[in-house]
């Protein structure tokens, strides 16, 4: 219900009867080069140098929706306030030190925090695009 900042996809692939199912949980990438951020009219959204993290300043965010239609995850949500939300890893959260809660709390220990190359980066980006429906 709302804004959701993670979402789990259903993937299936192959065909009847060699049939596979698994979930993916997608949140917000931070992207190499965030597509968000280059059809951003007002500059609202920027990649913060010293750690990566695509940071939104929702003083500045007109809630124009053009990050919703570039971002390729469909990441970007809106709620009654009509600015862009989305996930920023929780850094600015009392208890950021701990990491992001949906990490803590995965019964599966799915979910990671971790420092990527670019490289890394930019091929978790193409699996994650290539499940998309
Ligand atoms: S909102 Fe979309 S385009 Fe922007 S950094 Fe996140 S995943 Fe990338
Ligand atoms: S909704 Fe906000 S953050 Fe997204 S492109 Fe428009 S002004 Fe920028």
């Amino acid at each position: 219900m709302g804004v959701r900042y993670r979402r789990v996809l259903n993937v299936w692939q192959g065909a009847y009867p060699e049939v596979k199912s698994h979930s993916v949980s997608i949140g917000c990438l931070h992207c190499v080069d965030p597509e968000c951020a280059a059809v951003c009219p007002v500059e609202a959204i920027y990649k913060r140098v010293a750690d990566g993290v695509v940071w939104v300043d929702d003083e500045i965010c007109i809630g124009c929706q053009n990050c919703l239609s570039a971002c390729p995850y469909g990441v970007p949500q809106f709620g009654v306030e009509g600015t862009m939300q989305k996930c920023d890893l929780c850094i600015a959260q009392p208890g950021s030190e701990y990491g992001p809660p949906c990490v803590a709390t995965c019964p599966g220990g799915a979910l990671s925090l971790k420092t990527l190359t670019t490289a890394e980066k930019e091929a978790h980006q193409k699996t994650i695009a290539s499940l998309m429906p």
